[in-house]
């Protein structure tokens, strides 16, 4: 198949992202006959535990004000976790995400307890890990009724760990990288045989905190010209399901306009272990991209440092 094409990666982090703002970019995908792979959080919505990082981390800082998070995502959340309990976003969001497995798109698992994951990875044992993802993976099999073909690290933060734990399960793939193409990765001088698909090209929420776009203009020319083939877009439903909805409806409408086509990530997976020979092995890394708080795993490091 020729021409560019999007597989959108739909990740629902909170209970308020997945609440609103799942059936809102239902709606905005069935009015354009587009479908997606969702991924959820299926634990404990702990948002307001990140607020901490306004006050430790200088890029958060700046993002936070620059995007307005508190008006992106909800004063609620931002206080889940430490105000307010945790609410449990399986057990209280589980039609919305019923609606978009009906609607025809994609879904697997983001997680457990999202903030917690990108927090504490690295010094989570093998045990803690494994029983991370043993419970997201769990609440998916009962509010679907079929196990999860696919997996993405909450904050695309991955180690050799959680490689072990996603490879016990027979994925289809996993998408818990930023840059590159996809590749079988390499940690702990232990090669894995998921399939993993990297996210490509930057996220909105990334976007918005950039100097150089500062319109909504600025936003849409920049994500028309970022299709150059296939290209992985992570979007949040906390972001473009809600406030950034209007935006994210042009930034599509470009896309069409241009012929872009939609697919989904398993169609990817597909296309990719037709070849399985030619699928390269990547060592991940940790690295930093602008506009994002904290360090995301990469196969490309070199590609991700622009
Ligand atoms: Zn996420």
């Amino acid at each position: 198949m020729t021409g560019r094409r999007v597989a959108l990666k739909v990740d629902c982090d909170t209970l308020e992202g997945t609440r609103e703002g799942v059936p809102r970019l239902l709606e905005m995908f069935a009015a354009r006959g587009i479908r997606a792979t969702f991924f959820f959080t299926l634990g404990p919505d702990r948002s307001g535990v990140a607020v901490k990082r306004v006050f430790t981390r200088k890029g958060f800082l700046r993002k936070m004000i620059r995007s307005r998070a508190p008006t992106l995502y909800g004063w609620r959340t931002m206080l889940y976790g430490t105000l307010l309990p945790a609410p449990m976003i399986g057990e209280r969001c589980e039609d919305a995400m019923r609606a978009a497995g009906k609607a025809g798109h994609e879904t697997g698992v983001h997680g457990w307890d999202h903030v917690g994951w990108h927090d504490r990875l690295d010094r989570m044992t093998a045990a803690e890990v494994a029983q991370e993802y043993g419970r997201a993976h769990a609440e998916y099999l009962r509010i679907f009724g079929v196990l999860a073909r696919s997996s993405a690290a909450p904050g695309w933060n991955a180690n050799a760990l959680s490689l072990a734990a996603e490879e016990e399960r027979s994925l289809l793939h996993t998408s818990d990288t930023r840059c590159g193409a996809p590749f079988f990765p390499k940690a702990g001088e232990r090669l894995f045989h998921t399939l993993e698909i990297p996210t490509t090209l930057p996220t909105l929420d990334e976007t918005l905190a950039w100097d150089n776009l500062r319109t909504d203009e600025d936003q849409r020319s920049f994500f028309r010209a970022a299709v150059r083939g296939i290209e992985v877009h992570t979007i949040h439903t906390e972001v473009e399901g809600r406030l950034k909805a209007g935006l994210f409806a042009r930034i599509l409408d470009d896309w069409r306009a241009d012929g872009v086509g939609f697919v989904l990530l398993s169609q990817l997976a597909h296309e990719a272990l037709a070849h399985r020979d030619d699928i390269p092995q990547r060592e991940i890394a940790r690295v930093r991209l602008p506009g994002r708080g904290g360090h995301v795993t990469t196969g490309w490091p070199d590609l991700a440092a622009g």
